[in-house]
């Protein structure tokens, strides 16, 4: 019997716990992975706080990088763009499973699919174990969006499709058509900046990152952005710093990874006639939004929620990866130094230094 390693995590205010896990025989359809990186997701840091909560015992981790170490039985034969896939194959997976023929599968959410499975955020039972990111191991279900990934990605880049990106890739979807549009970040964390850099690729005219942080914008300058617009105390509100700016020039576009209700209040107002509003970081509870029906009628506006990702923006996500890489410094936003042997160091650190991403290699030491 081959076995492995997790993480455990039991709940808010404990360490993980390591334990050695017996790898089971594969079921019909599934893919056990060798885990090689794992980025800490937001929303990890959130549930190891307390912020949010998850089913106990878990192992968590779902911005996760793996190769192929066995398929199974009926396990698929080629990945979601019909690339032929075979053990040693390095991959990048969905954060979920879902049966595509659910209806709200064939509607284009199967993140919402009554039989949905989460990567990361699965109790750990006699019967379904490695199922995160912060292990030597993860079992792959029937029904879990597959892409083989380019070796030349760096592997904390390549960690971050998953969930950032493809997240991202998901708000960009429901935006529609950037081209030649004014495109408002408000945000500036991983998917903010990511959002920057996707909509400079898409053609966006002016890239706007607003932030409460001078560095945080700083480093959106990097992936894109080319206006910002700083918040806080004392500082005129976003409207009237884009009034300025732009006097011209409305905001078509914007997209909320902040989740702060002021912020996304701000959002509203400077959103332009005709303009398009995606919500995607309000993924906690909080006040309702304060929002007037006459202005939203009169200027035509648009308002929309995302909460993770379809396999379309997975493939968007990975093709952007892959033609990108390299034209954004993607590797400067994730802190590379802690192996799986670390990981209470890992979240400890992630949670007091600000930094976009903490990885995890699985080797170790860390090279
Ligand atoms: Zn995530």
């Amino acid at each position: 019997m081959k076995t492995s390693r997790a993480v455990v995590f039991e709940g808010t205010g404990r360490p993980f716990r390591c334990e050695t896990v017996e790898i089971p025989a594969l079921h019909e359809g599934e893919v056990l992975v060798r885990n090689e990186y794992t980025t800490l997701c937001r929303s990890d840091l959130n549930t190891f706080s307390g912020k949010r909560t998850e089913k106990t015992p878990t192992i968590l981790g779902h911005e996760v990088v793996g190769r192929i170490e066995e398929l199974g039985a009926g396990a698929p034969s080629s990945d979601c763009r019909g690339t032929a896939l075979r053990v040693g194959d390095r991959i990048t997976w969905a954060i979920y499973a879902a049966d595509p023929s659910s209806p709200l599968a064939r509607r284009g959410i199967p993140q919402k699919a009554p039989d949905l499975f989460k990567y990361g955020h699965e109790q750990i039972t006699p019967t379904s174990h490695l199922h995160g990111g912060l292990a030597g191991h993860c079992l792959l279900r029937r029904h879990t969006p597959i892409l083989r990934l380019d070796e030349g990605i760096p592997l904390p880049v390549a960690a971050l499709i998953n969930c950032s990106v493809a997240t991202v890739a998901g708000s960009l979807r429901l935006a529609g058509d950037v081209r030649d549009r004014n495109v408002l970040v408000a945000g500036a964390g991983m998917l903010g900046v990511i959002a920057c850099a996707m909509s400079r690729c898409a053609g966006a005219n002016r890239v706007i990152a607003l932030d409460i942080d001078a560095e945080r914008l700083e480093t959106a300058r990097t992936f894109g952005a080319d206006l910002p617009i700083q918040t806080g105390p004392g500082r005129p509100s976003p409207a009237a710093q884009l009034a300025d700016e732009l006097p011209d020039e409305p905001v078509i576009v914007a997209l909320d990874y902040s989740g702060v209700p002021d912020t996304m209040e701000a959002l509203i107002a400077a959103l332009g006639i005709g303009g398009v509003l995606v919500l995607v970081g309000a993924t906690y509870p909080q006040r309702p939004l304060s929002l007037s029906a006459e202005q939203m009628v009169r200027r035509l506006h648009t308002i929309k929620g995302l909460h993770n990702y379809n396999q379309t923006d997975f493939v968007a996500a990975v093709e952007f990866i892959e033609t990108q890489h390299r034209r954004f410094p993607f590797e400067q936003l994730v802190y590379d130094r802690f192996s799986l042997n670390q990981v209470d160091e890992a979240f400890d650190y992630g949670l007091k230094s600000g930094a976009h991403r903490v990885g995890i290699r699985m080797t170790d030491p860390v090279p």
